[in-house]
């Protein structure tokens, strides 16, 4: 194997991915805003970010993951104006800021469990590192990036000349992006807060959230967070840096400008986006309505795996269409795995011991070669599991040859390629048989022992009748479910 390679949206290539020190990788992902539930649209995204983890991880990789908790500072609007997100929904549902933001970021959690997602090594909170952002945003105003205008302490885009490195913007144009019009005493129209001004402190009123500064009673911009956790966590530069593709123009631009504007340094080295969750050709969102959420799928008995199948039906920096049919496919073909796997794991678990094949051993090892090549090329989870099921398929076709060893061997391919896929293999299929099967197989082997082979065929029968298939091997009896 080449290595593997990534697509990095700061050079729009694949390239071949090397970590800064050996076979670490610090790895940072924005996280959610918890004002409301993470839609699956939001879900695919993080989705994507486990296939990349589990995929460095099946590489050999140590993977530090941090992912934020957007708690403060994501306003309404992405021109720095309008009510924090939390605010709002904290006045909508007469609960307290930080109720809501305990609430939803449990949900949350307790959503990527049901995926099956693996957590990040750190979860780090906006609202526990305010002390970092401001000496993050004192730097910059060292270095002179900052100016104040009467809402807040704005980022100057104009003395930053690489601004423009991610998203390839056309600066010159002023219409271009949401933040052009909505503030007239914003130097550039790129320009974007770092700190916020409480709207009325100077009238003695107080915010739910709000915090003393160097420059006023405030909160931090949304963006400053991300700069700042990253660099304490994973330090600077680090090595990917995941989130959504509407990241791109402004929160991901604007990290960029604050760390490296500081820091004299690169931020991360690898920038990697996923597409979007669509639905009737339109995004899925919170603010469009037309969003779906997990309890959605699960009241419509569906698996969290049945959704998991489904994102694998696209490649990650593809558009995925969701329709309640296509899950119902995903469904199917979930089913159907799941199927063939609880068949291999009860070979394999009751089989007696024994070594593997030569033909099982070549076959094995040209699907494990397609497997990681599939995997290094970008992640293609698609052909991934078209690998998967090609495999089962030939498994189940040349049963009859195998020998007690081969469904172990075949076995433990599956579970490493679970690695990635994270369906939880290692859980189906893995009780033994049940005590009236095995007393049964007892007593048809005695049969054979005595060459009683009417009794032999008559407990063959009563077997199957009961859901296993009986395949008598060289080296004994395999017991399979039908
Ligand atoms: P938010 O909680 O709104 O900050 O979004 C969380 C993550 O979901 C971000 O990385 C977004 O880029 C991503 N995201 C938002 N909408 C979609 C969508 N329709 N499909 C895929 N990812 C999305
Ligand atoms: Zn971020």
């Amino acid at each position: 194997m080449q290595g593997m390679k990534l697509f990095n949206t700061l050079t729009r290539k694949k390239e071949v991915f090397r970590p800064l020190k050996g076979k670490a990788v610090g790895l940072y992902s924005c996280g959610p805003t918890v004002y409301n539930y993470a839609h699956i649209g939001n879900l695919r995204t993080y989705l994507f970010v486990d296939t990349l983890k589990r995929s460095l991880m099946y590489f050999g990789y140590r993977v530090k993951h941090v992912m934020n908790i957007t708690d403060v500072g994501h306003l309404t609007s992405d021109a720095d104006i309008g009510e924090d997100k939390l605010l709002l929904a904290a006045l909508k549902e007469k609960k307290s800021v930080w109720d809501i933001a305990a609430y939803y970021t449990k949900v949350f959690q307790e959503t990527i469990t049901e995926l099956n997602i693996i957590p990040p090594s750190v979860w780090s909170k906006a609202t526990d590192h305010i002390e970092e952002q401001i000496q993050l945003i004192e730097i910059l105003e060292k270095k002179g990036y900052t100016y104040r205008i009467s809402d807040g302490i704005y980022f100057n885009t104009s003395h930053f000349k690489d601004y423009p490195k991610l998203a390839r913007l056309n600066l010159s144009d002023q219409k271009a992006g949401a933040r052009v019009k909505e503030n007239k005493e914003k130097r550039n129209p790129w320009d974007f807060a770092l700190w916020k001004f409480s709207p009325s402190s100077d009238k003695g009123e107080k915010r739910e959230m709000e915090w003393k500064s160097p420059w006023g009673i405030g909160f931090p911009g949304w963006h400053i967070e991300c700069s700042a956790m990253s660099t304490k966590y994973l330090g600077q530069p680090f090595d990917i840096h995941t989130g959504g593709i509407d990241h791109i123009p402004i929160h991901h631009t604007n990290e960029i400008a604050q760390s490296e504007a500081a820091a004299g340094k690169r931020m991360a080295r690898y920038w990697m986006h996923a597409e979007f969750l669509v639905i009737d050709k339109m995004r899925m969102g919170k603010s469009a309505g037309n969003f779906i959420t997990m309890r959605d799928i699960k009241d419509r008995g569906f698996s969290p795996m049945d959704y998991r199948f489904f994102c694998y039906s696209a490649h990650y920096r593809q558009k995925l269409s969701f329709s309640w049919d296509a899950l119902a496919q995903a469904h199917e073909g979930m089913s159907n795995l799941v199927r063939d796997i609880k068949s291999l794991t009860h070979a394999a678990r009751n089989a007696p011991k024994g070594s593997e094949s030569a033909g099982t051993a070549e076959f094995r090892v040209e699907y494990d070669d397609k497997f990681d090549a599939a995997l290094a090329d970008d992640l293609n989870m698609p052909k991934t599991l078209a690998i998967l099921f090609t495999f089962l398929k030939r498994i189940h076709g040349m049963r009859e040859t195998y020998r007690a060893g081969d469904y172990q061997s075949l076995h433990r391919t599956l579970l490493k390629w679970d690695a990635v896929f994270g369906f939880g293999i290692e859980k189906y299929g893995a009780k033994a048989l049940p005590a009236g099967i095995s007393s049964l197989v007892k007593q048809r082997n005695e049969a054979r022992e005595h060459k009683d082979w009417k009794r032999s065929d008559m407990l063959r029968v009563k077997i199957e009748k009961r859901g296993y298939r009986v395949e008598d091997t060289s080296e004994g009896t395999n017991v399979i479910p039908l």
